[in-house]
């Protein structure tokens, strides 16, 4: 097959030109991701071996690093798994394709990038970082148990180009045309073995395979030519396995890199080791920054991965954490698990629930350590990881007190900072069984909601929750430290105060005064609510709307519409502010003639308006623009 060119995604263009500018200060990096691929491509050889014969090799798996100084080349060859012409299309040339959205926006944020420009390192970018370095790239793969090789070549901007090539065993070679070496360009020479070598010890030198590459040895005598031998670079030395006094942050970072492919350090770091019947290690690590895929709705991956006695077994094991706390990163190495153990089988293995419930515990443990002590570091931690950890309470009760613990949220106490549960519960009066929330899609709009007023006023500290998945949690019965949670804007609510019977006698005396006209405007709203009733809640505004108990709120309404489900609309209760003037105004025009059509009129502007106040949507917003504007036309000729 003769060569075909191919272009470069937009996206993918756009990255080598960001790479290039902005990452000139850290272009080391580039041999970090080329080996952790050629890591990775060793596992998978590794792994794939157990079942597939054709894979197998008799030669030693490992990396070898070799450096041309005249032809100014240097080259990362593994003899792992390789890659088909297919993969080397759907892998090379172009960026995940799940995250070219997230990355388009990004490349529009020039602060974001110009601020933390290893961002861009979430995209899957690691190959690309070669074109940190190099004028022109080229890649040559076969795949193990395949006959054919395939060569890829580009320069990096616009094209690349892709033909048939030989390669005598599996496995994929970089060969890297170097740029000239510039120290203030922040490149280093390549070609010299010292300054490669260096690299290596910085930041792989705990690959597990060993990093080979041909050192010149110095004569030994006169007359003598210098002789050339193979040396290992690095230690491979499992990380886990070394006592942390021996092992600097800086290497346990570089580890993180090397497992995460994030390219900023990590925020904590869990090591934790299971004795008894069971044994394991584990190093696990919580990340700053959440990848732009977290929330995608099949996000389904997790960052642990699984060895048995310093064997690489599975990336991404699904097993060993639940997929709330999928962003943690890290290894676990099992003393007892057998070798060629499957993920059919882990899934049903007794002894991987028992490692899963300790890491749980350790990890929601750390979470909730950051929660009490470190509160600078967990405020931005909760943004990025918060909706994630949140679904851990949708898992069942036994995990929810442990959890509740780290829950955090905006609340009507302290505007400037976000409150605990904890300090929720610290706060309340004696004998209140009762935390209030609200919760809805914008901040500023709970705030300002008319469901807040009665609480307002009485001094009643009401926690804000504006994540989806509050509406989901906060549904189910769960309590902390046996308080129940009550929304602000659901049921009756019956707020303490001291003069209650006083207050109670005079909102009897008022309902039954207002009595007929609520009968009224119920009537007119009968296609819109469910019921027109005496608020105790409200202070300023004149109405609000309130879901019944045991009825879906109109944001869980939503999240099961957008899921597809078919749902009937869901009538809620309006309720009225008996003091309110316009309440009295009613009350004297309803007195005066109670079939005066105006009623009605005034009944729609008064759910419209209750909508509007809590952010919702008018079911017709011309007809009620209309009667605001014969409101006004009345108003003004008066
Ligand atoms: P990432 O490693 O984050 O997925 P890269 O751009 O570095 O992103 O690599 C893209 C893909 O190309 C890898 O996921 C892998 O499938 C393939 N690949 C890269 N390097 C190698 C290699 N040395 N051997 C086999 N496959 C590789």
């Amino acid at each position: 097959m003769s060569a075909q060119t191919f272009e470069f995604q937009t996206e993918t263009s756009r990255l080598l030109e960001l790479m290039i500018h902005s990452l000139y200060s850290n272009r080391d990096v580039f041999l970090r991701e080329l080996i952790s691929n050629a890591s990775d491509a060793l596992d998978k050889r590794r792994f794939e071996s157990v079942t597939n014969k054709e894979m197998q090799t008799e030669d030693e798996l490992a990396i070898r690093l070799e450096v041309d100084k005249e032809a100014r080349t240097l080259s990362i060859i593994d003899n792992g798994i390789g890659m088909t012409h297919d993969e080397v299309v759907a892998n090379i040339g172009t960026i995940a394709k799940s995250g070219t959205k997230e990355f388009t926006e990004l490349l529009k944020n020039k602060e974001k990038l110009d601020e933390s420009p290893e961002l861009i390192g979430q995209f899957g970018v690691g190959f690309y970082s070669s074109f940190l370095v190099a004028d022109s790239v080229t890649l040559i793969t076969r795949k193990a148990g395949e006959d054919t090789a395939t060569k890829w070549q580009s320069k990096g901007t616009g094209s690349y180009e892709i033909s048939d090539a030989e390669r005598d065993f599996a496995g994929t070679s970089i060969i890297l045309s170097l740029k000239a070496s510039d120290a203030e360009d922040g490149l280093q020479d390549y070609t010299d073995p010292w300054v490669v070598e260096a690299l290596i010890r910085k930041y792989s030198d705990f690959v597990s395979y060993p990093i080979k590459m041909e050192k010149e040895i110095p004569a030994s005598g006169e007359g003598e030519e210098p002789t050339k031998e193979d040396s290992t670079l690095n230690s491979q030395k499992a990380i886990w396995t070394r006592p942390a006094s021996e092992v600097s942050d800086e290497d346990y970072n570089e580890f993180y890199k090397h497992i995460s492919r994030d390219w900023i350090d990590p925020l904590k770091r869990i090591s934790t080791s299971i004795e008894g019947t069971i044994e394991a290690k584990a190093l696990l690590f919580l990340p700053k920054k959440a990848p732009f895929d977290l929330y995608h709705r099949d996000m389904s991956k997790r960052g642990v991965q699984l060895y048995v006695k310093r064997v690489f077994i599975m990336d991404d094991c699904e097993d060993l954490l639940p997929s709330y706390l999928r962003f943690v990163k890290g290894v676990v190495d099992s003393e007892d698990l057998p070798l060629n153990v499957s993920r059919e089988v882990l899934q049903q293995n007794r002894q991987v629930r028992a490692i899963q419930k300790h890491l749980v515990k350790k990890t929601v443990d750390a979470i909730v350590n950051m929660r009490r002590n470190e509160w600078d570091e967990y405020q931005p931690f909760w943004t990025e990881f918060g909706p994630a950890i949140k679904e851990g309470l949708l898992m069942g009760p036994e995990r929810n007190e442990k959890l509740l613990e780290a829950v955090i949220a905006e609340s009507t106490k302290d505007e400037s900072k976000r409150r605990s549960l904890e300090e929720y519960v610290e706060d309340m009066p004696e004998g209140r069984e009762e935390i209030y929330y609200l919760s809805g899609t914008s901040i500023d709009a709970l705030r300002k909601s008319p469901h807040l007023e009665g609480f307002q006023a009485k001094g009643i500290e009401v926690l804000l929750f504006t994540d989806a998945v509050d509406e989901i949690w906060l549904q189910q019965p769960i309590t902390y430290k046996d308080k129940k949670f009550v929304s602000a804007s659901r049921g009756e609510v019956d707020l303490e105060s001291e003069n209650k019977e006083e207050e109670d006698k005079k909102d009897e005396e008022r309902k039954s005064e207002l009595s007929e006209l609520l009968t009224a405007l119920q009537d007119s709203l009968d296609s819109d609510v469910k019921e027109v009733r005496l608020s105790k809640r409200l202070t300023n505004s004149a109405a609000c709307l309130i879901t019944d108990t045991g009825d879906l709120s109109p944001q869980m309404e939503q999240i099961m519409r957008a899921s597809g489900q078919a749902l009937p609309d869901t009538k809620r209760i309006l309720e009225v502010n008996g003091e309110h003037p316009v309440i009295k105004a009613l009350e004297s025009l309803y007195k005066a003639n109670s079939s005066d059509p105006k009623i009605a009129n005034y009944a729609q502007l008064l759910h419209g308006q209750a909508l509007l106040a809590e952010g919702g949507q008018l079911a017709d917003p011309a007809g009620f623009a209309g009667l605001v504007a014969d409101l006004m036309v009345s108003a003004a000729s008066a």
